[in-house]
């Protein structure tokens, strides 16, 4: 990463197994950062509404220098926020392997459409880092291979595998990303190996880097960060060289840990502020691991980055000027998305009330039962009634891309969430709803169900005879 442009340099290897009964003759690829040229659909459809940021956003997207297969030159075409392959002989199914290289760059955009970007603080930037390498489309039973475009407001819809990412950026930098750091002790000092380790077996707070200590680090050059998660449908990372860096435990079910972590700029720091975001994002993955599935990756990250709240395995950036109450909500509502759809993997580009509904329901819940969540009032179901189904709404089924912009906040989030309450408590009561739940998330762990695996179950049926 070059941190005067804001350009970042990379080589992808992504090494593809075609588990599908089926041949392929074509691989497809998202390049979701396509959507920042001004060539893109999104850029056509929202170029004069006020939708599109002044902020110069716009003019970035990939720079293909060269992409391989097996080590040899191929043919590929880039549509807007995709990329085919084709592929010189069949791939073969159940098992068959090939390996793709990508050479590429592109310049962050400051402000990425809420979901990544690059915030001028008062010492230093914070680089949040998404959508930052292509990865592969995902291909089903159900459509083939999903090639939806990607079009700012529906989400993602990606394969699962194991990533390992060696992010090199100017040696005073500190990366934060998802999954586990493989060379901690090249990348941090003995001092801070040493409050890491307190943090490992800490309930409370453990500040692991203070501003105090910024002007310490003198190193100049680059350096590389090693990381690594597996079974993750994304990676994405976040690097400053004025990141506070805070850290505790998080305790699982069966003894096993992970670590809460948060990294922010010194000015969103205070009680009020950055300084209680371990706390919360600690007693969130505590709650709905307990409650709905286990947590499933080494680490999970707070970071203090561009407006708005984004999920990503293992990491969440949230708004580096959220406080108190705010934070909470924005933190619980982020990491709640490494249920839905991180760990059961739905397709937010088509369903998102799969992803942002079940996830409202998830908060929802938590925010009411737990001491931890604030425990805000309930909701009076009956009076939200007229607000779901007057009739400017569009269908909850025809996915964000087709509602109304000023309807997404309905529709997605709170007419799906408000309706597995119900379902919840009026109709099936918690015992027998919260066993259905959690059949659904332990079947489609790690696969990708559609609304109908959801209504019906059958997959489960069978499993079960
Ligand atoms: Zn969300």
């Amino acid at each position: 990463m070059n941190d005067q442009n804001n350009e970042i340099t990379a080589t992808a290897e992504i090494t593809y197994t075609n588990n599908s009964p089926d041949k392929l003759s074509f691989l497809w690829l998202q390049l979701d950062q396509n959507v920042f040229t001004k060539e893109s659909r999104y850029y056509a459809i929202n170029s004069t509404s006020e939708t599109v940021d002044t902020g110069g956003q716009f003019g970035g997207g990939y720079q293909i220098q060269a992409v391989k297969l097996d080590g040899k030159d191929v043919k590929y075409a880039i549509s807007d926020t995709r990329m085919q392959i084709d592929l010189p002989k069949l791939l073969k199914g159940n098992g068959g392997v090939t390996r793709i290289k990508i050479d590429y760059s592109f310049v962050c955009p400051k402000f990425g459409l809420e979901r990544m970007g690059v915030q001028q603080t008062a010492k230093g930037k914070v680089f949040a880092i998404g959508q930052w390498f292509p990865r592969m489309c995902v291909y089903d039973d159900v459509s083939g291979w999903n090639t939806l475009p990607y079009l700012g407001v529906s989400e993602f819809y990606v394969e699962y595998g194991n990533i390992k990412a060696n992010i090199t950026v100017p040696a005073n930098q500190y990366v934060v990303a998802s999954g586990k750091l493989l060379n901690e002790k090249e990348m941090y000092n003995n001092e801070e190996i040493k409050r890491w380790k307190r943090a490992k077996n800490s309930d409370k707070t453990i500040n692991i880097r203070q501003e105090a200590e910024f002007g310490e680090n003198k190193s100049s050059g680059t350096k590389t960060w090693k990381f690594k998660i597996e079974k993750a449908r994304d990676f994405a990372w976040a690097s400053s060289s004025v990141f506070v860096i805070d850290a505790a435990r998080i305790n699982l079910s069966g003894g096993k840990k992970a670590i809460a972590i948060s990294a922010y700029p010194p000015e969103s720091g205070g009680e009020k502020g950055w300084a209680k975001s371990v706390e919360y994002t600690k007693a969130v993955i505590e709650h709905n691991s307990q409650k709905w599935y286990d947590y499933v990756y080494p680490s999970a990250t707070n970071v203090a980055a561009t407006r708005g709240g984004m999920e990503y395995p293992g990491i969440v950036f949230c708004s580096w000027g959220a406080k108190g109450e705010d934070l909470r909500d924005i933190t619980n509502h982020e990491f709640g998305h490494n249920w839905f759809p991180i760990i059961v993997g739905s397709n937010e580009r088509l369903f998102s009330w799969m992803d942002e509904g079940f996830n409202t329901f998830l908060t929802d819940l938590f925010r009411e039962t737990s001491d931890k969540g604030m425990q805000h009032k309930k909701q009076n179901i009956a009076q939200a009634g007229n607000i779901f189904m007057n009739n400017k709404l569009q269908p909850i089924m025809v996915g964000e891309d087709n509602m109304d912009i000023d309807n997404v906040g309905i529709l997605s989030y709170h007419k799906p969430g408000i309706g597995l309450k119900i379902l919840r408590e009026l109709i099936l009561g918690p015992e027998k709803f919260d066993k259905a739940f959690k059949t659904y998330i332990r079947y489609w762990a790690f696969k990708h169900p559609t609304p109908w695996d959801f209504f019906i179950q059958w997959k489960i049926f069978q499993e079960r005879n």
